[in-house]
């Protein structure tokens, strides 16, 4: 058994299939020269200053679970038929293959200097520009850009955002929805730019399709990232438009004898229709153990169809989104934003939820969960009512409320 990639997906992958009792040999490899560590913690904690860096590090006791961990060691394609994997250390022959290599940030053509967000390595190079109090520009007002905002400006630099959407999170939600959130970058004293497009960046700035030019120190790009499948061209896997390893709903690769998980992989999703492309933590985990119960065990394992989860700490909000909304659903809001206790949105289709986004409301975050999983009726009047908890905004069948 090989997995490569030793983020959240690739380990989870190998500890899981150990707690499944699978008792082969386990190969973990990773192209990092770090231990095996996780990523939500490197805007939350490292960039902010706050733990020690070790706690990034995933707490396993590899050598206990017999697990071998091959770290710096990329792996640069497969020979399918003899099921070789050739890595930059050599070739590894195994029976199983996990495809568990990720996502890298991406840059924008001519921004060599400028800075991302995904790796340890990037994190600690992005503390010493916090540390300088350097100005800075971020392209993007995403998750990572909005997470980075929050933590330059804590640190005292002065922050542009500069963002080609209507609004904050213009990649994930309506710009209806993500406009309150445009406040929180104005009142943590960041100047946030929408509907404008960076059309160069290089040292000292960028200059933006309205023509103007934002100087800064340093440039940090947060516009999304790509799935890590370049070493798989040529290896017969099928790969999507987005470089994506198009996985069945078992989460295994068109080759035989190998599964693909975390965000270098799209599913079918029964529950939502089409294909989904999670780029999250919860994902990472879940098909880990999707995987492993069907390396491990006896084949009748339901498919993999989860309720995406997705949290974010940003300006001393916390927001979490689960589900998947689509372009048609309707959105019914609780809470006004800004006021005490939060807001969240919903998404209802057909009179089902699809999709929650809660601001500093977990409980709304659970009980939304809940309904989209059990794929429970809502009165919308109902779940527009803040002061009705979710999970009692539910439809009874005469149409009562219950
Ligand atoms: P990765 O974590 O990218 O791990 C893949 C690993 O494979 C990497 O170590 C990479 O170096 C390695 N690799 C790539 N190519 C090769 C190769 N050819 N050979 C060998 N190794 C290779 N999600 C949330 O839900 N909530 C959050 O709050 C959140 N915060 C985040 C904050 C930051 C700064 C970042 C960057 C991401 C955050 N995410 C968050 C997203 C979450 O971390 C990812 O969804 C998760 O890490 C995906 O895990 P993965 O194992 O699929 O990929």
């Amino acid at each position: 058994m090989v997995v490569v990639g030793a983020g959240a997906a690739g380990v989870r992958s190998a500890v899981a299939l150990r707690e499944r009792g699978y008792a082969g040999r386990v190969t973990l490899v990773g192209g990092e020269t770090h231990r095996p560590y996780d990523r939500p913690p490197l805007s939350k904690a490292v960039l902010r200053g706050r733990g020690r860096p070790e706690e990034v590090v995933f707490d396993v006791d590899f050598a206990g679970l017999d697990i071998e961990v091959e770290t710096g060691v990329t792996a640069l394609g497969l020979r399918p038929g003899p099921r070789h994997l050739v890595t930059s250390r050599g070739v590894l022959a195994y029976e199983r293959l996990v495809v568990a290599t990720g996502a890298d940030a991406v840059r924008l053509p001519g921004g060599e200097g400028a800075y991302v967000l995904r790796t340890l390595d990037d994190a600690r190079r992005l503390r010493e520009v916090l540390d300088a109090r350097r100005d800075v520009v971020v392209i993007g007002a995403g998750w990572i850009g909005a997470e980075f905002t929050t933590a330059a400006r804590e640190a005292g630099c002065r922050v542009t955002v500069v963002e080609a959407g209507g609004a904050p999170l213009a990649g994930a939600l309506p710009a209806a929805v993500g406009a309150p959130m445009s406040g929180w970058y104005a009142r943590a004293g960041a100047e946030l730019r929408t509907g404008v497009r960076v059309t160069g960046a290089g040292a000292g700035g960028v200059t933006l399709s309205d023509g103007s030019r934002v100087r800064a120190d340093a440039v940090v790009v947060g516009v999304g990232a790509r799935p890590a499948t370049g070493w798989l061209a040529g290896s017969g896997i099928a790969l999507g438009a987005r470089g994506e390893v198009l996985a069945d709903a078992f989460l295994r690769a068109s080759v035989p004898g190998v599964y693909a998980v975390g965000d270098c992989v799209s599913f079918p999703s029964a529950r939502f229709g089409g294909r989904l492309a999670v780029h999250h933590w919860d994902n990472a985990l879940q098909g880990a153990g999707a995987v492993a119960a069907h390396i491990a065990g006896d084949g009748a394992v339901a498919p993999y169809d989860p309720v995406p989860y997705f949290w974010s700490e940003q300006f001393g909000h916390v927001v979490q989104y689960a589900g998947q909304h689509g372009a048609g659903d309707t959105v019914v809001r609780r809470g006004v934003p800004d006021g005490a206790g939060g807001w969240s949105v919903c998404w209802l289709r057909e009179g089902r939820m699809t999709a929650v986004l809660t601001v500093d409301r977990p409980r709304d975050l659970v009980q939304g969960r809940r309904l989209i999983t059990a794929g429970t009726p809502v009165d919308p009047a109902l779940a527009a009512d803040a002061g009705v908890a979710l999970k009692a905004a539910v439809r009874t069948a005469a149409g009562a409320r219950s």
